[in-house]
């Protein structure tokens, strides 16, 4: 299933149309709530949970804001250890840099750890069309996803979505699998498979969680083992990061990995935590013989420039805001139609994939604020979001986005103006009530033509009353003071009858 952030309005018809799905992500969902809600007590009451929250805030502003600095001392420290760093500047670049590396290891199988960059870059469908090499995720819920060939649908569980009867038949279908619905059974059938694909392979590649200026460290969280297998097994090990993944020194590392894992899975600390400091040394028995870190820009540095928009290289994939999101809890992560699903997927697709094509993500948010309240990494939502719709209707060049037609600008400008001139607002609304509530059918509007039928797809609206507020609100003014003057007048005459007596 080819997904695209442009079909997000047909996919998301779909997916909403999945009301078992919806409930079972919703349940899960209020699961994972509770889980990190009462992980992240660990730190104490609330005020407590706040101020943890607001430490790893600062901290990725202090890495946002020594970025360039962090990167070079990063590079340094990771060549000292005998790690190779290359860069690269798009999604074409990185993906030629790693086909270049099997070409030159000759590598014949990889074995992978969960990874968004890589999901970002298409390394998977790039390696396999260009060099012919196996590939095999080693993450259980991102392998099933593979084989499926879908996105993932929430960044710590990829197949969330799919029930035990789906998962058996295509791992049947794709591995020979036999079926089977005990979940137990089919992850013993897998760990058995994989294991043997995690000794065997030639290439590990993985992703990078934090890398540690400092020391030129990379640290990886897991629960799987898949990780560990994956960056010691094979002959050679290529780790994948965006450019913001860096921070200044193992203090920072921590702290933001255990806001990670609580506001991820609901864990103080994964079950397994790898701290990559170099390629195996000539008295280790483990590790691969060369280690390279592929540093990936694509798009963040054009974003980086901008002030304001710098701010959503903050996020450090927790996962934590989806969970919370009215909409992706509706229609799931299909119709974001790439691998940041939810309001994730709103803050970094547009700066990458451009405005245009991310419409509707950005403009499908209720402004809730649900999201911005959880995050761990201090991401702005709500102002990205917004901004996002400016420069949409402005036209912002640098991040893909065309003016909107005129035919909008002008039906907005007119709105605008309407709303700004009380007589004009007013005769306004008295045309649109007479127009609507002739189409009304037993006090209920279940469609209009034009630009507002859309409305009416899954909704349907109240008459409008007959009156406004503001009208009523007149009127009510009026007959209190018509009351009060006739009170005064009747106490008047009562006041003249008594001194006449
Ligand atoms: S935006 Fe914040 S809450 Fe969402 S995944 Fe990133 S760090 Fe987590």
């Amino acid at each position: 299933m080819k997904l695209r952030p442009e079909d997000f309005q047909s996919v998301a018809r779909e997916e909403v149309a999945k009301t078992a799905q919806r409930d079972f992500v919703v349940m899960v969902a209020g699961v994972f709530n509770y889980l990190c809600d009462t992980a992240m007590g660990a730190y104490g009451d609330k005020v407590a949970q706040e101020e943890a929250r607001s430490m790893g805030a600062q901290i990725r502003e202090n890495s946002l804001h020594h970025l360039p600095e962090l990167l070079e001392e990063f590079e340094r420290n990771a060549i000292r250890n005998g790690i190779q760093v290359l860069w690269a500047t798009d999604a074409e670049e990185a993906c030629q840099l790693v086909k270049g590396l099997v070409e030159k290891h000759q590598v014949k199988t990889i074995t992978k750890g969960k990874s968004m960059i890589s999901e970002e870059i298409g390394l998977n469908h790039f390696l396999e069309e260009e060099t012919g090499v196996k590939i095999y995720e080693g993450d259980l819920g991102e392998f099933i996803v593979q084989q499926r060939g879908t996105i993932p649908f929430h960044i710590v569980g990829p197949a969330i979505n799919l029930t035990i009867q789906e998962i058996a038949s295509i791992l049947q279908q794709h591995i020979d699998m036999p079926y089977t619905e005990i979940a137990t059974e089919i992850v013993g059938y897998m760990r058995t498979f994989l294991r043997e694909k995690f000794e065997k392979a030639d290439m590990g590649i993985t992703g990078v969680n934090q890398a540690v200026a400092s020391t030129g460290s990379l640290i990886l969280v897991e629960n799987e083992g898949n990780i560990r297998w994956t960056t010691s097994a094979p002959r050679v090990h290529v780790a994948l990061m965006s450019i913001e993944k860096v921070c200044a020194n193992y203090a920072d590392a921590f702290h933001l990995l255990g806001l990670l894992t609580r506001n991820c899975t609901g864990q103080a600390i994964t079950s397994y935590v790898s701290i990559l400091n170099g390629p195996r040394r000539d008295d280790e028995e483990d590790g691969p013989e060369a280690m390279y870190v592929v540093i990936i820009d694509n798009g963040r540095s054009v974003a980086y420039q901008d002030p304001h928009l710098k701010e959503a290289l903050r996020c450090i994939r927790c996962g934590r805001c989806g969970i919370q999101c009215p909409i992706y809890l509706r229609i799931g992560a299909y119709p974001y139609g790439w691998c940041y699903p939810g309001p994730m997927g709103n803050v970094i697709a547009p700066l990458i994939m451009g405005l245009d094509r991310t419409r509707d993500l950005y403009e499908a948010c209720t402004l809730c604020g649900g999201c911005q309240s959880v995050c761990p990494g201090g991401m702005p939502h709500l102002e990205l979001i917004a901004r996002y719709r400016h420069m949409k209707v402005t036209g912002d060049k640098r991040f893909g986005g065309t003016r909107v037609s005129i035919k909008e600008r002008a039906v907005f400008e007119l709105l605008a103006r309407g709303m700004q001139n009380p007589a004009l607002y007013n005769s306004g609304l008295k045309v649109a009530r007479r127009y609507i509530n002739r189409r009304s059918q037993e006090g209920y509007v279940t469609s209009l033509p034009g630009p507002m039928s859309g409305w009416f797809v899954c909704r349907d609206f109240p008459q409008l009353p007959e009156k406004s507020f503001r009208e009523r609100w007149r009127e009510d003014l009026q007959r209190e003071a018509t009351q009060m003057a006739s009170t005064a007048a009747v106490k008047q005459e009562a006041a003249a009858h008594s001194e006449e007596e």
